[in-house]
């Protein structure tokens, strides 16, 4: 059974501009996929679709069994209950330290503290990051931030979690500790993961599936693959 079924999904924007077309496409739990295309080939479409930013013009877009197009407007914490989402820029709150950043997440699901707590040093501890709790994000070196970033998404235990570019502002040896941190929860949590990616170093030593998006079409996906250069 697939995780992740995405059904004759066209998306066309208000203003006529199609991003995506005719897209089908099945994730199984527990998979590590790269979605990877040149700029305007449609990978933030596709991401803002599965997190219910945007809906599908046609076709339809199933995750874990819940149709992500059909959610009204009112019930789309539904759907961001079961996804966490890593952005490029970190998004973290400056004001707030390591542990309060992570923390948040659960606070504003009303869990109950000593559950907070608890998650929460679960989750630092997972990204390697229990000895700076009390750190700020400004007292943080880039990837350390997005570690924070990732501990947050993951905190809830999403089902499953989008990284947009998580890299994009990394060196290659910062890049790379992301990823072992990506595979470890990949792994250890079972936590299937959607990564779009411009680093080619990145996708082809981690050997996943490769999705290729071209001017909104999918038109490579590769079981281990490589990054495609004759395809973007
Ligand atoms: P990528 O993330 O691969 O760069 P996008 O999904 O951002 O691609 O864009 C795909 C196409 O859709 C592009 O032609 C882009 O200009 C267009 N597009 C993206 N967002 C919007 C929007 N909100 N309104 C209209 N057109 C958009």
């Amino acid at each position: 059974m697939e995780f992740i079924k995405i059904k004759n999904v066209t998306k066309q924007y208000r203003n006529g501009v199609t991003a995506i077309y005719d897209l089908n496409l099945g994730i199984k739990k527990g998979d590590f996929v790269f979605v990877i295309g040149g700029s305007g080939s449609g990978k933030s479409t596709l991401f803002k679709m599965l997190y219910r930013e945007e809906k599908p013009t046609r076709g339809e877009i199933i995750i874990g069994g819940l149709n992500v197009g059909k959610i009204r407007n009112n019930k789309v914490y539904k759907i961001r209950r079961k996804l966490g989402i890593v952005f490029q820029d970190y998004r973290l709150l400056p004001k707030s330290t390591v542990y309060e950043n992570v923390a948040f997440a659960l606070e504003v699901i009303g869990a109950k503290t000593d559950d907070i707590h608890k998650k929460t040093l679960k989750a630092l501890e997972l990204v390697g990051l229990k000895g700076k709790i009390r750190n700020y994000p400004d007292q943080l070196s880039g990837g350390e931030q997005q570690r924070v970033a990732i501990a947050r998404a993951i905190v809830n235990e999403p089902k499953l979690l989008l990284c947009d570019e998580p890299t994009g502002n990394l060196d290659p040896e910062k890049s790379m500790e992301i990823m072992r941190v990506l595979e470890n929860i990949n792994q250890t949590l079972g936590t299937t993961i959607i990564m779009t990616t411009h680093a080619k170093e990145i996708v082809n030593q981690m050997e996943k599936r490769v999705i290729v998006l071209k001017d909104g079409r999918l038109v490579k996906d590769y079981e281990k693959g490589k990054y495609a250069n004759e395809d973007i």
